[in-house]
């Protein structure tokens, strides 16, 4: 078909699951949902040189928001805005997907959906408690295609 993807999900990227290409949550750059939007913050995101940066609340394995870069573009670092009146503004949807899924699979979802970043989690079972989601980190396309370039 004229279908790029459909040759690249034939190969390795059946057989290669998200955990092992991820981000870890703990090199994720992110930001405080509390946090002010002046100078600094704004200086340390361009650094960051990432376009797309979850926001937390109280712990980083809460991700409640995503800031994309271009949502700061009407941002004055003389306002001191706070960064929920613009996540609450853009209110862009979060992707999860499960740390066992194959690449491929993501692909697809990639391709469906509008944005092509995702956040990993897992059930985690291990302890004595209930079941519960645990954050492991982010997937973006860039992870899944730089799999598909190392293989060739
Ligand atoms: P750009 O969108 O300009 O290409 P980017 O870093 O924002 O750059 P990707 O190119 O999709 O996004 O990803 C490049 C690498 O950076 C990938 O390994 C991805 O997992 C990782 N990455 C993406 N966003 C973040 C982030 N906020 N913190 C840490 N790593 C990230
Ligand atoms: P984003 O960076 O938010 O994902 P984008 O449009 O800037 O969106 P791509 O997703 O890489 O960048 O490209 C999507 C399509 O838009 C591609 O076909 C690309 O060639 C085209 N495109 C990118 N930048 C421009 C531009 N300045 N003018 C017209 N078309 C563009």
């Amino acid at each position: 078909s004229g279908d790029p993807y459909s040759d690249l999900s034939k190969g390795v990227l059946r057989y290669r699951t998200v955990e092992e290409v991820l981000t870890p949550l703990e090199d994720c750059f992110m930001l405080d949902a509390s946090t002010v939007l002046d100078f600094g913050v704004l200086a340390s995101i361009m650094q960051s040189g990432h376009t797309r940066i979850p926001v937390y609340e109280e712990e980083r394995s809460n991700i409640v928001d995503m800031l994309y870069l271009k949502d700061l573009a009407f941002v004055d670092p003389e306002d001191c805005t706070p960064l929920s009146t613009i996540t609450r503004f853009y209110n862009h949807p979060l992707h999860f997907v499960f740390n066992d899924t194959k690449l491929d699979a993501v692909l697809e979802e990639f391709k469906r959906g509008k944005s092509h970043l995702a956040i990993v989690q897992k059930v985690n079972n291990e302890g004595e408690g209930d079941p519960f989601y645990e954050v492991l980190g982010l997937i973006t396309l860039e992870d899944v295609i730089e799999e598909v370039i190392k293989s060739e």
